[in-house]
């Protein structure tokens, strides 16, 4: 059974559902309509991804803080750990593995706050899919793409029109919204003021990470790198639709931020 398949089924069994909506929709949805949308098809909450990447700032600060000479590379992008595992494990030991991403956190906050609810992460990434089934089985989070949740509007026939009075997230963070393009783990953690400037470096770009990781190994000064696989970042990922480019993208966030 497909994820789509999956989630049609958890609607029409009339299930207990919370939307996780990543933090790069504004590319593809105006925040009311998208959240009236969801709430007509069948999800009670909708909460906004970006609580979650508000708790991994939090979790990454208190690591630097308490290990001020360890050198980091984020873990929030799925791909980039693996690619890491599996082409160069040699980098593993710097993964910062032990800090959840904004999905995990907040498919753990959502696990406290609305027991007995199934958490459906919605965002622009197929690779969070394996992060879910293979590295957190045990938070039973179903990820869709936002192409994928399209095809459940289409199926279910929900439209435009169909408005919901409640449009507003049940759970919300504006201090994370940047978190989907390059830098925006970097510059909203407040790493900077912690470790300096100098000793953060932010890269994007599958055809820049083997370059970014010879730096990060020759260059001792890089206490943190901020790596997303997607040029610009999530923004750009596989599961958006959008006729923007990269800078038009950023803009939307921004303007929503
Ligand atoms: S940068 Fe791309 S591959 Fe990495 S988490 Fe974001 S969308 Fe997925």
């Amino acid at each position: 059974m497909s994820d789509t398949e999956k989630l049609i089924d958890l609607l029409k069994n009339k299930s207990k559902l919370v939307a996780m909506l990543a933090p790069s929709f504004p590319i593809m949805y105006d925040s009311v309509k998208i959240i009236s949308k969801l709430r007509v098809l069948g999800f009670e909450k909708v909460v906004e991804v970006s609580v979650g990447a508000k708790e991994t700032n939090r979790q990454l600060g208190e690591f630097i803080k308490a290990n001020p000479e360890k050198r980091l590379i984020t873990s929030p992008c799925a791909s980039f750990v693996r690619f890491i595992r599996t082409k160069h494990p040699e980098y593993v030991q710097y993964l910062a593995l032990n800090i959840d991403s904004p999905m995990t956190a907040t498919a753990k906050i959502v696990a406290e706050k609305y027991p007995g609810y199934q958490p459906v992460f919605i965002g622009p990434c197929i690779v969070k899919k394996l992060e879910a089934s293979q590295d957190h089985p045990e938070l039973n989070i179903l990820v869709l793409t936002y192409k994928e949740l399209e095809e459940v509007f289409k199926q279910m026939n929900v439209n435009t029109e169909s408005l919901s009075s409640m449009t507003d997230f049940d759970l919300s963070e504006a201090s994370t919204r940047m978190y989907p393009t390059d830098g925006g783990l970097a510059d909203s953690s407040g790493v900077r003021n912690i470790i300096g400037d100098e000793a953060v470096r932010v890269v994007s770009g599958y055809k820049n990470c083997e370059a970014a990781l010879t730096e990060f190994q020759n260059n001792p000064k890089i206490k943190l790198l901020d790596i997303l696989f997607c040029e610009g970042g999530c923004i750009n990922g596989p599961g958006i639709t959008s006729p923007l480019s990269i800078e038009d993208r950023k803009k939307k966030i921004v303007e929503y931020t």
